[in-house]
């Protein structure tokens, strides 16, 4: 590609919405340009980033076994209906009417989809296990579209889909694709862990996330310096307490007046308590009716984990209306001593409150001195709080918690029958009988993992692409396209590079042209200048800034090791 036709507009000033650096270099050098929020035109630059890892993830795919399709991404509201997710997905699905008023939606993942072509395409076990996959656009409104391509609301994704007669199946596959996954990061020379997660709006059992490991990736992961184990903040477990709940001795509960005082902030400022001594007490309403989650007051509940222990898919914070229904007080005052007509659950470290303060279920007052067992009770005690900084690990129960940063490029589930059987998804078994059919799934954001890699790699001069995604190999720059020696040369070693070189043959001084280089971040540059009066030229490595002097004749042998 000669650069005076490539479009590639090249920006030396940062770009005033780009947060993060991903986001700040794809634009400056020319690779996207937003349309809109979260909406992302790739330029050529761009665009090729995103077929090398494509192809990648499509080269693994294929050797691992999976089959490529392609759905549409325009989708009828019924099959969404049929699991509940046309209710359940919410305000992130894209919604919309065809001119005859039918309901449909831009496909945000294709669960719904595929089980629907294969409940209708698959008859026999003899056709399991299968597993598809396709690599297309899909669509979110998330409620924060932002870092460039890190969080779209029109984003490329590989997903794929398995299907299995057997869990032994299930498992394998599950394996398969987890090694499959490692060799795609591996192969773009992205360094990540991966960790046991949530599985959110996808739903289902076990599932896990590959992590790129970056300072300023959105994701916090919890790993335990002791065995190894990892997990997102939204799953990390935290060991189990050990010890039993204890009151003050010869203490008695006392209701003390605290008028206007609502948030743990200003009840431990009042009354002089550490948030550690409060009991926060959270009233949620679920599809199986209203309950009473209790947490440390200087702790966070973790409402999945809340989802979880109750085993329901639907939880809502409670209303001022509802809160007063039950605890009789305005919000704010909410305890567990004598509150009724609700399930109380506890988070584990609330139970060893020594002294307790919480709400007293009245206008403007709290108890002090409570003590669990003694003044209440929970149904069931758990974990039911975000993990912190030197948690006891819930693997080992010995090691603590470290935590670093992440950005998540990949995420494998094992869905089970979730889909299945809401969808009558079945096959008929060697004993001809009617079975329902079990899943996994497994997706990579592909623009994400392109902008993750320019997180984990880049300097201040612009982006180091691993070799694997760069968007061209080489950038042959003669130093003054005047000097027709020069341009002879560089014409020479251009032609012998092929298809991923670029021949800088723009009419502008040097240094403008190796800034753009470095910006767009070509892994290896030619440099044809004052050493071609020695019958050299120079070859520098973006990576390490190692220049080496080499004779014409070997220019195109050299670089083509290099990126060998
Ligand atoms: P997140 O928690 O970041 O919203 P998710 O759990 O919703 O991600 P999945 O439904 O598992 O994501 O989608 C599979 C992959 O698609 C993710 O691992 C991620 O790489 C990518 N992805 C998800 N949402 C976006 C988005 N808005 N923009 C770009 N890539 C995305
Ligand atoms: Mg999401």
């Amino acid at each position: 590609m000669k650069m005076s036709r490539l479009l590639a507009p090249t920006l030396r000033e940062d770009p005033k919405e780009a947060e993060v650096v991903s986001h700040r270099l794809m634009l400056r050098a020319g690779m996207i340009r937003k349309l809109a929020a979260g909406i992302y035109t790739f330029l050529p630059l761009g665009l090729r980033v995103l077929s090398k890892v494509s192809a990648i993830i499509r080269e693994e795919m294929d050797q691992a076994g999976a089959q490529e399709v392609f759905m549409p991404a325009l989708l009828p509201a019924e099959l969404w209906q049929e699991t509940g997710r046309w209710g359940i997905y919410g305000k992130e699905l894209f919604r919309i009417k065809d001119r005859h008023d039918r309901e449909f939606c831009l496909g945000p993942t294709h669960e719904e989809i595929i089980t629907d072509l294969v409940r209708n395409q698959v008859r026999s076990y003899r056709q399991l296990p299968l597993t598809l996959y396709q690599i297309q656009t899909k669509f979110r409104d998330e409620v924060r579209p932002r870092f460039g391509l890190m969080r779209g609301r029109e984003f490329m994704m590989k997903d794929a889909y398995s299907f299995h007669a057997n869990d032994a199946s299930l498992e394998e596959e599950y394996r398969n694709m987890f090694k499959t996954y490692c060799r795609i990061f591996d192969r773009m020379g992205l360094n990540y862990k991966v960790v046991e997660a949530d599985s959110g709006a996808i739903g289902g059992g076990f599932s896990q996330e590959f992590m790129v490991l970056a300072d300023n990736g959105e994701e916090e992961i919890f790993y335990c310096e002791k065995c190894g184990y990892a997990a997102s903040r939204e799953s990390a477990g935290i060991g189990k307490y050990k010890g039993t709940a204890t009151s003050v001795a010869g203490s008695v509960v006392k209701e003390i007046h605290t008028p206007g005082q609502k948030t743990i902030e200003e009840v431990s400022a009042f009354l002089k308590v550490k948030p550690e001594q409060m009991i926060k007490t959270l009233i949620y309403e679920t599809e199986k009716g209203a309950v009473a989650a209790l947490v440390r007051g200087d702790h966070e509940i973790n409402e999945a984990k809340l989802k979880k222990m109750l085993g329901v898919e639907d939880l809502k914070l409670a209303d001022e209306k509802v809160i007063e229904k039950i605890t009789k007080a305005p919000v704010g005052f909410a305890g567990p001593v004598n509150l009724k007509g609700v399930r109380i659950l506890a988070d584990q470290a609330v139970t060893l409150i020594e002294d307790g303060v919480t709400g007293a279920n009245k206008k403007d007052h709290h108890l002090m001195h409570v003590a669990y067992g003694r003044d209440y009770k929970a149904e069931v005690v758990g974990d039911l709080r975000f993990a912190l900084h030197r948690d006891t690990c819930p693997k080992c129960e010995q090691g603590h918690m470290a935590v670093t940063r992440g950005i998540e490029v990949g995420h494998i589930f094992k869905l089970g029958t979730k889909y299945s059987e809401k969808m009558k998804a079945t096959y008929l078994d060697e004993g001809n009988q009617e079975k329902t059919l079990i899943m996994g799934c497994y997706g990579i954001g592909v623009g994400r993992t392109a902008a993750a890699a320019i997180e984990q790699s880049n300097d201040k001069d612009g982006i180091i692409w691993p070799m694997a995604i760069a968007p061209y190999l080489v950038d042959i720059v003669p130093a003054n396209t005047e000097e027709p020696e020069q341009m002879r040369v560089a014409q020479d070693i251009y032609k012998a590079l092929g298809r991923e070189a670029v021949l800088d043959d723009r009419p502008e001084r040097i240094g403008v042209k190796l800034k753009d280089a470095d910006l767009i971040g070509f892994p290896v540059k030619v440099i044809i200048g004052k050493a071609l009066k020695e019958g050299k030229v120079e070859i520098k490595l973006r990576k390490t800034g190692e220049v080496k002097l080499v004779e014409v004749g070997k220019a195109a042998e050299e670089v083509a090791k290099l990126v060998g």
